[in-house]
């Protein structure tokens, strides 16, 4: 007999199977020997009370033991089926590519950066010397920018498609199956890159192909029609279907669609700094105590304030992690986050940026590079800030709401160096101002926030696409193109990686109909 049911515990006992089935038993009424197994179904941490406690939903097997669970990567051989292009091997084209297998399509997946192993070098450059490379950074290369990314794997877009079969897919590859039951899953950016390789393995394992070096320049279109594209290295590949699934990073993509007189359009984005605290604050003000001890994870905030009428928010927070150098291009500055799997990095950082409206920013309406002119300008207002080698301008949180330059900048995460420098010169005043009114807000929600220990560091500017590349809602093709597939962030049509595979599936499934 298998008993669903809900059941609290303390931070030790989480992981305590022996206490576990004692509450179970407990909870269940029934002798604790008749409890043969426990599975876990969810797993949250509930700080509201006092006391932080776990909320397990639990399946109890009583009198009888669980089936093992099975997650394999059986996929059909399809070297010899019809082929789809994908341009991009981020999440939204490996995803697009397992689901084109799945459906006995053979996938062409082209990459312009490298495979993970060779992509590390270079982002070794970029966090000791400062040298960026444009075709082989936090954002180009295999898995794109979800490689070295932290890997939480929570979406709001759970209406889009079935998020429990991409964490599965996950979960094939080699990531833990807590990924399964967590309520904030997380891999981290130690375990993605092994992940990757295992799912570009099954690709190429099934007959598909995967090139990296290879950068798409042009579309070949016949007519309206979709036939393939050319490449960098002067090739022609051809195909009926081309899923363009290239990131919000890859600008030279909108100008080629541009050239070629595909229609894009200019899209809303929102801009702000990285924020990062000492992690035992955000613990301390989470957990209410002085230090959360070995049974609790290092804790997180979402937070987020209407000022002058527009949202301010906190997004991609990365308890005990790192602000990485993001940039794709020389002389701009762009700064993300991102964690180990272990977490135990002494600092917690967020994004924490405010909304840009397509009416904020000069130019012509129908510009569709009027938002992508803009936020390419701030990057290179902070590089210049920063005084290059990829050092980003930054401040002491009191200091930017007080509007002084700060003496000193605390130890912080971000490896290229940080320098200190008024950050109301780099970001435009109706965006400085409400992230300064802001964060007093924040400090009212969450003690120990507001602190003169908490750095900003600029920007955080690539938050989503600032250009979309429409598509049609029912087929998913570009109302001009027949057989191209605007896919994932890049396109405007995800926000992460579990959207973004989500999206790459169902651009698939939608190619599968045009072949
Ligand atoms: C540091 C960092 C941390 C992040 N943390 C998280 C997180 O914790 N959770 C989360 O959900 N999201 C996170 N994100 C965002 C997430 O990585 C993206 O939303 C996701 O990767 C988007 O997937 P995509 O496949 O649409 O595009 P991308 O991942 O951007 O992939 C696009 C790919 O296309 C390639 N490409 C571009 N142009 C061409 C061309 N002309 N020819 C061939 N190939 C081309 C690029 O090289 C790239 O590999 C993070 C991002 C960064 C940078």
């Amino acid at each position: 007999m298998i008993k669903d049911l809900e059941i609290t515990c303390l931070p030790h006992e989480h992981q305590d199977d022996a206490a576990l089935k004692k509450i179970a038993s407990a909870t269940l009424n029934i002798a604790l020997s008749r409890l043969f197994a426990l599975k876990i179904v969810k797993r949250s941490i509930d700080a509201r009370g006092r006391k932080v406690i776990y909320r397990l939903q639990i399946k109890a097997f009583i009198d009888e033991q669980p089936a093992a669970d099975v997650f394999t990567t059986n996929y059909p051989n399809v070297s010899k089926a019809r082929s789809v292009i994908i341009i991009g091997a981020g999440p939204a084209g490996l995803f697009a590519a397992l689901q084109c297998i799945q459906l006995g399509l053979k996938p062409i997946v082209l990459e312009r950066g490298k495979d993970v192993k060779q992509r590390r070098r270079d982002l070794a450059a970029i966090n000791k010397q400062g040298v960026i490379n444009p075709e082989s950074n936090y954002c180009f290369g295999e898995g794109g920018a979800g490689t070295y990314s932290d890997g939480k794997l929570y979406t709001r877009s759970t209406k889009r498609g079935d998020v429990n079969e991409v964490l599965k897919t996950f979960v094939a590859h080699g990531a833990s199956p807590d990924i399964l039951v967590d309520a904030r899953p997380h891999i981290g950016t130690n375990k993605l890159p092994q992940i990757i390789t295992a799912i570009a393995d099954t690709i190429r394992n099934a007959g598909g192909e995967i090139h990296f070096d290879t950068k798409v320049t042009s579309l070949i279109i016949n007519f309206n029609k979709i036939q393939g594209v050319k490449t960098a290295g002067g090739n022609e590949i051809k195909a009926n279907a081309v899923i363009l699934a290239t990131g919000h990073s890859a600008r030279d993509v909108f100008e080629m669609l541009h050239n070629q007189g595909v229609l894009i359009e200019p899209k809303a984005f929102a801009l702000g700094v990285r924020i990062e605290h000492p992690q035992q604050i955000i613990d301390q003000a989470q957990y209410h105590c002085e230090n959360r001890g070995e049974f609790l994870p290092p804790s997180y905030y979402n937070l987020v304030e209407q000022v002058d009428g527009r949202g301010v928010f906190s997004f991609c927070m990365c308890p005990g992690g790192i602000i990485a150098p993001c940039a794709t291009d020389y002389n701009e500055i762009v700064v993300n986050g991102w964690s180990p799997s272990k977490r135990n990095n002494p600092f917690a950082n967020s994004g924490t940026v405010v909304q840009i409206n397509l009416e904020d920013v000069a130019g012509k309406p129908d510009d569709p590079f009027r938002m992508l002119n803009f936020q390419h300008q701030i990057e290179q207002a902070a590089f210049k800030a920063g005084g290059g080698n990829l050092v980003a301008p930054a401040q002491r949180m009191v200091d930017f709401f007080e509007g002084r330059l700060s003496a000193d900048l605390p130890v912080n995460s971000y490896l290229p160096g940080t320098k200190s420098v008024e950050l109301k010169q780099v970001l435009p005043r109706w965006v400085n101002e409400r992230l300064r009114k802001a964060l007093p807000e924040f400090g009212r929600k969450m003690r120990g926030y507001y602190t003169n220990e908490a750095i900003l560091v600029g920007v955080e500017s690539r938050t989503s696409s600032p250009v979309k590349v429409p598509r049609d809602k029912e087929t998913l093709q570009h109302p001009q193109i027949t057989g191209l597939f605007p896919c994932g962030e890049g396109a405007g049509y995800a926000g992460g990686i579990i959207s973004a595979a989500i999206d790459g599936i169902n651009c698939a499934s939608a190619a599968f109909y045009v072949l």
